[in-house]
C-alpha cells in the first residue's frame, strides 16, 4: 500500500522517532504547526476516525494516553490534541494520526510573538 505513515512504519522513509513500540509511533511533524507539534500515530494502517472499528478501541485510547506522556516529557502544562477526519475536516494523511500541539513551557498563549504562529488547525 502506497501509504507514508505506513512507510514510516516499516522504516522505508527514515524519521525521528521520540517514542516507538510494538503498536504506536510518535514523531515530529515535517510541517510544524506550533512552535512543539509531534504526530501519535498507530502502526496498523487505519485510515482516519471515520474508519474505527470496536476492535479499535484500545489503540484509540492508547494513543491517547501517549500524547499525555509525551506531553508531560517534554514539559508541557497545557497542549491541543486534534484528529483531522477525512478531507473535510483537514485530513491530507490518509493513516490515522493524533496531532500534539503546544508552546514552550512559560510562554502564555496569548503571548504576541506567538500569534502568527498560531495552529491553523
Ligand atoms: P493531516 O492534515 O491531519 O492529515 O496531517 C498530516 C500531517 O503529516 C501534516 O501536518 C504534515 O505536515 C505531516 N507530514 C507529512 N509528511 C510527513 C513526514 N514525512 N514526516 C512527518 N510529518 C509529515
Ligand atoms: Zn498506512
Amino acid at each position: 500500500m502506497d501509504c507514508l505513515f505506513c512507510k514510516i512504519a516499516n522504516k522505508n522513509i527514515a524519521t525521528d522517532f521520540i517514542f516507538e513500540d510494538d503498536s504506536i509511533m510518535v514523531f515530529k511533524d515535517i510541517h510544524p504547526s506550533a512552535p512543539i507539534h509531534y504526530l501519535i500515530v498507530p502502526k496498523e494502517h487505519i485510515q482516519s476516525i471515520n474508519h474505527l472499528g470496536s476492535n479499535h478501541q484500545e489503540i484509540i485510547s492508547k494513543m491517547i494516553f501517549i500524547a499525555k506522556k509525551t506531553a508531560d516529557n517534554l514539559g508541557l502544562k497545557g497542549y491541543k490534541l486534534v484528529f483531522n477526519v477525512g478531507r473535510e475536516g483537514g485530513q491530507v494523511v490518509d493513516h490515522l494520526h493524533l496531532h500534539l500541539l503546544g508552546r514552550p513551557s512559560g510562554v502564555a498563549y496569548g503571548e504576541p510573538r506567538l500569534k502568527e504562529r498560531e495552529p491553523r488547525l
